[in-house]
């Protein structure tokens, strides 16, 4: 990590902290299972895109592990087509519904090892339903938040790995959650991975004026 990340994960935050007091969660749910559902969905997908998705999921099968567990992959990979992955991601559904029911008593485990066992769930969908669901600090990196912390100069940019591990150690463990939502919907409003603004845009000119690098 190079030695001005430490200052320059202080200007990014209050920048943030300016712009995104609150940030909402993206992806619409109304309990732990339908949130678990939407960030597998979520995979190569934009969030926009799963929030048309979903209402037709619960309103076609149902919204409960029970019910999902016991409809057919075919009809709902049908369903969520439009996401993309559908024969993965179908299988994935039923396939953690199922075991949902076998092992936690039709409930969404909050453990990082039993939700990352699940299938269709890795890492990043385990930290997400962590943070939101349970409220245990965790630091989900998608491609917006690895993209931000390399140009920003938090992180080289290496892994995905490195982001997460950087972020957590620049920033205290009560400002994981909030800050990935930040940085999601800074990235989505500001920093695309081609044609950004520099010149309009509140983080980059914040740190330049600092003094601090900033990378393409
Ligand atoms: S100047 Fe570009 S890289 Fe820097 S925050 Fe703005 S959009 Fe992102």
């Amino acid at each position: 990590m190079e030695p001005t990340a430490p200052k320059a994960a202080r200007v990014v935050g209050r920048v943030l902290d300016r712009l995104y007091p609150a940030p909402p969660i993206p992806l619409d749910h109304h309990d732990p299972y339908t949130l678990l559902v939407a960030v597998l969905l979520s995979a190569q997908c934009t969030d926009a895109r799963v929030n048309q998705v979903t209402p037709l999921l619960w309103a076609t099968f149902g919204d409960t592990p029970e019910q999902l567990a016991a409809t057919e992959v075919d009809a709902i990979r049908e369903i969520i087509k439009p996401c993309g992955l559908s024969p993965a991601k179908s299988r994935a559904i039923q396939g953690l519904s199922r075991i949902l029911l076998d092992l936690h008593d039709g409930k969404v485990p909050a453990d990082f090892a039993a939700l990352e066992a699940l299938p269709g769930v890795g890492h990043k969908t385990a930290s997400v339903v962590m943070s939101h669901v349970f409220g245990v600090p965790a630091m989900p990196v998608d491609t917006h938040i690895h993209r931000c912390a390399r140009r920003w100069g938090l992180s080289d940019g290496s892994s995905v790995v490195r982001t997460e591990s950087d972020l957590k150690s620049l920033f205290p463990a009560s400002r994981w959650n909030n800050l990935h939502l930040q940085i999601i919907h800074f990235a989505r409003a500001h920093c695309p991975a081609r044609g950004h603004q520099p010149q309009t845009c509140p983080i980059c000119s914040a740190l330049s004026a600092k003094g601090l690098p900033v990378s393409d």
